[in-house]
Formats: C-alpha cells, sequence, structure tokens
C-alpha cells in the first residue's frame, strides 16, 4: 500500500514542479531545456544528449531547442577543444529568466525538510531511480563525483586540473565535477551530495 502512494506521490511531485501551461512565456519543454543546458557539462549541451535526458526524439529535441534559440535564451558556441564541433550555451537572458523557474517550488519544499530527512530522502530516491533504470534497461544521468570514469592523480589543489575523466581522456576542473553528464556510469564515489539525477529511455 505504502508502495503505490509513494510512487504516486513521486510521479505527482514531477507533474506540479514541471509547471502547467505557460511560466514566463515558455512552455514545460522549454523550460526543461533551459533547465538542462544550465546543469550539463561540456560533454552534454548538445541536442542529442538533451534528447536522451529527456527522454524524447531528436526531432523533438531539436525543436524545442530551436524555439528557444529563436527566442535568445540558446547560443552556439565552438568548443575550445575541438573546433569542429559546437555546444550550446544560456545567453544572460536565459540565466535571468531562470530565477523564475516553475521547479523551483519544489526545490524550496525540498529545503524546508530538516537535514537529516534530506539525505534519506535523497538516498532513497536514488536507490528507486538505479532500481526502475536497471527494470528498463536505461541508462542514467549523473556528475563526475559519483561516476566511475572519473580519475584524480592526486595532485595539489593549485593544479588547475587535478582530475580527469577516463571516457573522454579529457582534463577536467574542480568546477566541472557537478555538471550533469550523459556519458555517466554510476561508481563507487555515490554520496548524497553528489546524486543520479535523471533516469531516461533511449
Ligand atoms: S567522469 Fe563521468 S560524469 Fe565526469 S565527464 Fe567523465 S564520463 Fe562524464
Amino acid at each position: 500500500m505504502n508502495s503505490h502512494l509513494i510512487a504516486e506521490l513521486v510521479l505527482h511531485l514531477g507533474r506540479i514542479a514541471s509547471g502547467e501551461g505557460l511560466v514566463d512565456g515558455l512552455t514545460v519543454n522549454q523550460w526543461a531545456a533551459l533547465r538542462y543546458f544550465a546543469q550539463a557539462n561540456r560533454f552534454s549541451r548538445t541536442p542529442s544528449a538533451f534528447a536522451a535526458f529527456h527522454a524524447t526524439t531528436r526531432g523533438t529535441a531539436s525543436q524545442t531547442i530551436k524555439s528557444i534559440e529563436v527566442l535568445g535564451y540558446l547560443t552556439r558556441v565552438r568548443s575550445e577543444d575541438d573546433k569542429r564541433s559546437v555546444r550550446l550555451a544560456l545567453t544572460d537572458k536565459a540565466k535571468n529568466i531562470l530565477a523564475n523557474d516553475p521547479f523551483e517550488s519544489l526545490v524550496r519544499a525540498a529545503d524546508s525538510l530538516p537535514h537529516g530527512v534530506q539525505g534519506q530522502f535523497s538516498n532513497a530516491l536514488q536507490r528507486m531511480l538505479a532500481q526502475v533504470a536497471q527494470e528498463r534497461g536505461n541508462p542514467l544521468f549523473g556528475t563526475c563525483k559519483s561516476c566511475q570514469y572519473l580519475e584524480s592523480d592526486g595532485c595539489s589543489r593549485n593544479d588547475p586540473s587535478p582530475y580527469a575523466c577516463g571516457f573522454t581522456n579529457e582534463p577536467l576542473h574542480l568546477k566541472e565535477l557537478n555538471g550533469v553528464c550523459v556519458n555517466f556510469i554510476p561508481g563507487k564515489f555515490v554520496t548524497t551530495k553528489s546524486p543520479i539525477v535523471r533516469v531516461l529511455s533511449r
């Protein structure tokens, strides 16, 4: 009985937190795209990674991306590492509007919980996400801090790149470790501060 109630509540929270109709003139999908590009790391700021994260087709994802590009919320930036590839980045206009993100009401509700409850709740949701993903054969999105590919050579904090990604073989800066990644594989470093953030369908 409790398990059905929990599942219903999780579903309901997800629905109402994503907002219904237009908020500041943007649809639910457009908000989801803005939120995604605000969190994604540099390897994941592409239409195909957004499509995977949002569990939608590349065509639908491209339409959503195009619509917010036209509105001036996204811009295309040539990669510093690979000049041939292009990544999508939020504009200042997008960063400003994210302050009105309807999802923030859910963040505030989570913030109002006692710290001990937050940790337990976060761990319980991560376990549920991992099990659902395993049952359906879906990959997970997550951050470097809990990824199998994260490599650290134990260099001093003064080193500009004490970390590296074993998947892309590229150095990682400390500030990049919290970015959401399409190449994430859950590893042994899972903590409550480095959540698995999304189950997806491909
Ligand atoms: S370490 Fe993992 S999460 Fe971080 S960039 Fe590499 S594949 Fe992505």
